[in-house]
């Protein structure tokens, strides 16, 4: 087996709260400058600057789970990746049908742009993409499974827009891959409170909306290699995969 260091929550300079400064390029330099094998592109409600920074890291070996971070109707935070560019496809049509017609106040929120492998800009999206989706936790959970994607809960620690603020327990149908925990959780604590957490996975990752902040904190997995089934199985620590070690 081996050990990979997955940062699975970046924003890039799509996320209305990303800086600028975050394109393909910077990410995957800062990324393999940190030393990570794996990295999560996961902007708001939005898939679409994932396939120019799989094109970018693939040269350089650095592995990318594609997905988004979906704020659903509960405000909820929950992050979702999928193994292929079809499937994300699917996803993204799924979120352009449920984002509503909010538009984007570039003054208050910034621009959300995504942009070129030379940080040409390609497209900005003119809805608000930290809006809330009209669709609920667990219908997100239903539509990420029949892409056969991977379903987390981000933050639940946190004290606003977390599976526990906004819901304050863990719905017993809902079957999440993991739960992300920012670096600040007592997770002895959180354990107590929430016993459900014992069987789940927890990530640790950096939520980063600025270069600097990619890789401050990661999870490690030990895998045998590095790609999008054994990143499930070290989720559910199967076959000898597991979550190593948050940092
Ligand atoms: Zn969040
Ligand atoms: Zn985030």
């Amino acid at each position: 087996m081996n050990l990979f260091k997955a940062d699975l929550h970046i924003h890039t300079v799509l996320s209305p709260c990303g800086s600028l400064e975050m394109s393909p390029k910077v990410i995957v330099e800062r990324a393999l400058e940190m030393g990570l094998d794996i990295i999560g592109i996961t902007d708001h409600n939005s898939t679409l600057q994932c396939e120019v920074v799989v094109k970018l890291a693939g040269k350089k070996g650095l592995t990318v789970l594609c997905g988004a971070e979906v704020t659903t109707k509960e405000e909820v935070h929950c992050l979702t990746f999928f193994e292929t560019f079809e499937k994300l496809e699917t996803f993204q049509q799924y979120l352009d049908q449920h984002l509503p017609d909010i538009p984007n106040d570039t003054e208050m929120f910034g621009h959300q742009v995504w942009v070129d492998e030379d940080e040409n800009i390609l497209g900005e999206e003119s809805r608000l993409l930290i809006s809330a989706i009209d669709q609920s936790i667990e219908e997100v959970e239903a539509m990420v499974r029949s892409l056969d994607g991977l379903f987390i809960p981000a933050h639940v620690d946190r004290g606003r827009f977390s599976l526990y603020s906004q819901l304050g327990f863990m719905p017993s149908d809902l079957k999440p891959d993991a739960v992300g925990a920012t670096f600040r959780a007592n997770m002895d604590e959180m354990i107590k409170s929430h016993p459900e957490l014992k069987k789940l996975a927890i990530l640790r990752s950096s939520d980063a909306h600025f270069p600097e902040a990619i890789g401050t904190h990661y999870t490690v997995l030990e895998m045998e290699q590095c790609n999008f089934s054994e990143i499930r199985l070290a989720l559910h620590q199967k076959d000898g995969r597991k979550v190593k070690e948050l940092v």
